[in-house]
């Protein structure tokens, strides 16, 4: 923060409706996209004056969660991910030590993507955006039990991925909650949101970056990860990435792979030459629908990881009754397979993790991992004419 910041943050933390805001407790179910927004989330509500310690989030999903808060009130015919909501938002209104005031539980439609401007649209699965809607319902269906906790639901529909519109979208949403609350103070906070949620996935990039650089050194082989990103949630995801880990292969997830421009130039520039697509971010030549930021980020990472010799294993996770993953299965494997990377998937996961045939799977993948990556890395070097080597990989700038 500049002199300037720090004088204005001051002058503000004076203003007698700062001080009472900076009472509040906010209560933010982690679930679904706020596994990839959270950092917007924790950079907004503090711009706004909310102190860190006062901005909680549910737990993990686990088992034990979803009987103490969220057993009969949970959502029926849904995804599994969706049906955990209930175990969150319980967990936050019954569940704490200190009482929240605000239930902030966001409708995202759309979310912020590497890939915007690429691709048609960067909207979220519609079950993500309608979640809230449908996991309040079983806290009110027969008598308003946030009222009852003296907790006020705060649920706005935020488009994410259109950054113009939410700080309208936030000032309507919480002008009522946070007495005082200016238009310019909202802009400001949503400012500080993006920034802090760049920041973030600028460092989860840099690390993935020296994951496989590390990788490029050693001849050595990675893993990686083509899920949701609320499949980092251990009760969502079941860990199984961890279960991998032991082998001793790094772990990559597609969400946060390293976008620097050399290596981005060395993966896809031959495409990108050729004509086959526009820029490193087209998908257009292996998935004209593009809509769903989720699913095009996937489809992009299975791109990625099918040039990068360091790749060796990719592992599908998706969720019981998840449709929105179906139609991609097909198209993933194959761009995966067809350039000889091993692929895995772990489908229809939900509450129970079967150990044994998850130890079963694990050591199988390993296995196969141990007989085939150095062949692997030898095929894809020489198919790809030498050009991922190391020495271009490295020859650009690490990210900060
Ligand atoms: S993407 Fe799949 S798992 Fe996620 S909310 Fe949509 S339907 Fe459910």
């Amino acid at each position: 923060m500049t002199w300037s910041g720090n004088r204005l943050s001051a002058a503000l933390s004076t203003r007698p409706d700062r001080q009472a805001r900076a009472r509040h407790r906010i209560g933010i179910p982690k679930l679904l996209n706020i596994w990839s927004t959270h950092q917007f989330w924790i950079g907004f509500f503090e711009a706004l004056g909310i102190p860190a310690n006062r901005i909680v989030f549910s737990s993990d999903t686990s088992d034990n969660q979803m009987r103490a808060y969220g057993a009969a009130r949970s959502t029926v015919d849904c995804c599994y991910p969706v049906k955990c909501g209930s175990g969150h938002y319980g967990e936050l209104l019954f569940g704490q030590k200190r009482k929240i005031d605000v239930l902030f539980s966001p409708m995202i439609n759309n979310v912020p993507s590497f890939l915007d401007g690429q691709v048609a649209n960067s909207l979220t699965c519609p079950r993500v955006m309608a979640a809230p809607e449908n996991i309040k319902a079983g806290f009110i269906k027969e008598r308003d039990l946030f009222a009852e906790a003296g907790v006020r639901y705060v649920s706005p529909l935020v488009s994410l991925g259109a950054p113009r519109l939410v700080p309208k979208q936030m000032h309507a949403a919480l002008k009522d909650v946070f007495e005082g609350l200016t238009w310019a103070e909202t802009r400001e906070a949503v400012e500080a949101g993006y920034r802090t949620l760049a920041a973030f996935d600028e460092a989860m990039r840099a690390r993935s970056r020296q994951v496989l650089e590390w990788c490029a050194r050693n001849d050595r082989t990675c893993i990686l990860v083509l899920a949701r990103p609320y499949h980092m949630d251990p009760g969502i995801g079941h860990e199984i990435e961890a279960d991998l880990q032991v082998f001793g292969y790094p772990i990559l997830w597609g969400q946060y792979l390293p976008l620097d421009e050399g290596l981005l130039d060395a993966v896809f520039g031959d495409d990108v030459r050729e004509g086959v697509i526009r820029s490193a971010f087209d998908i257009s030549d292996v998935w004209p629908s593009s809509f769903s930021a989720n699913t095009n980020e996937v489809i992009w990472a299975a791109k990625f990881a099918a040039r990068v010799p360091w790749i060796g294993c990719v592992i599908r996770l998706v969720s019981y009754e998840c449709g929105m993953d179906q139609p991609t299965l097909t198209p993933v494997q194959e761009i995966v397979e067809r350039s000889g990377t091993l692929f895995f998937s772990f489908q229809e996961l939900d509450s129970t993790k079967p150990a044994g045939s998850v130890k079963i799977r694990t050591e199988t993948i390993a296995h196969y991992l141990a007989e085939t990556a150095e062949q692997h890395l030898r095929n894809k070097l020489t198919w790809d004419g030498a050009r991922l080597q190391l020495e271009r990989l490295t020859r650009s700038d690490p990210s900060p």
